[in-house]
């Protein structure tokens, strides 16, 4: 068990497309199984590879008590939209009213290299396309409509995590002076 450091949204690591998988490795197979030790964990419902730092294209899930993990995924959506709450690990404590397509047909590779087709509707189908956006450097808020984008950011901007993020980021680098007047670094 391994679980990993989850990344917040400001991480660049968020807004850049990750690349396909290529080697159905050993490394992969724990990569997969640190995605789902870091959900399991936190807990959420999904989890994507960018999120734990990984530029690569997987993710897993954790809908109505099945385990699934996708490599890879090229997704058919339905026309029929469903209405609903979406939140992100990578943005605690927030969600907002989030549309998606209610079904979605999904095709890619499972950890062994074995082609796989996953169909889902309601949660997993929510789930399948908030983590294909990760891997495409898409965050939810990008889907939110205008008014309750403008919302998000607010509340973003607000959060103790994102300010905290921000101040780690740009912390002033206190010199020790080699004078110190009192014989102790300052
Ligand atoms: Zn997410």
């Amino acid at each position: 068990m391994s679980v990993q450091e989850i990344r917040l949204f400001g991480d660049p690591v968020l807004t850049t497309p990750a690349a396909p998988v290529v080697d159905f490795d050993k490394e992969l197979r724990k990569l997969v199984q640190d995605l789902t030790d870091t959900m399991v964990a936190a807990p959420g419902a999904g989890l994507a590879a960018p999120q734990i730092g990984v530029p690569l294209r997987v993710f897993v899930w954790d809908v109505d008590e099945q385990l699934g993990h996708l490599i890879n995924p090229s997704l058919d959506l339905s026309d029929e939209i469903q209405d609903g709450e979406e939140g992100c690990l990578s943005f605690p404590s927030l969600s907002y009213p989030t549309r998606r397509a209610m079904r979605v047909v999904a095709k890619g590779w499972n950890m062994h290299g074995e082609p796989i087709t996953v169909e889902g509707s309601e949660l997993l189908a929510r789930a399948i396309q908030h983590e294909t956006d990760h891997i495409n450097g898409i965050v939810f808020i990008d889907r939110l409509d205008e008014q309750t984008r403008k919302t998000a950011m607010k509340d973003i901007r607000d959060s103790d995590w994102f300010t905290d993020a921000l101040t780690k980021g740009s912390a002033p680098i206190i010199k020790v002076s080699p004078h110190s007047p009192f014989g102790k670094g300052l």
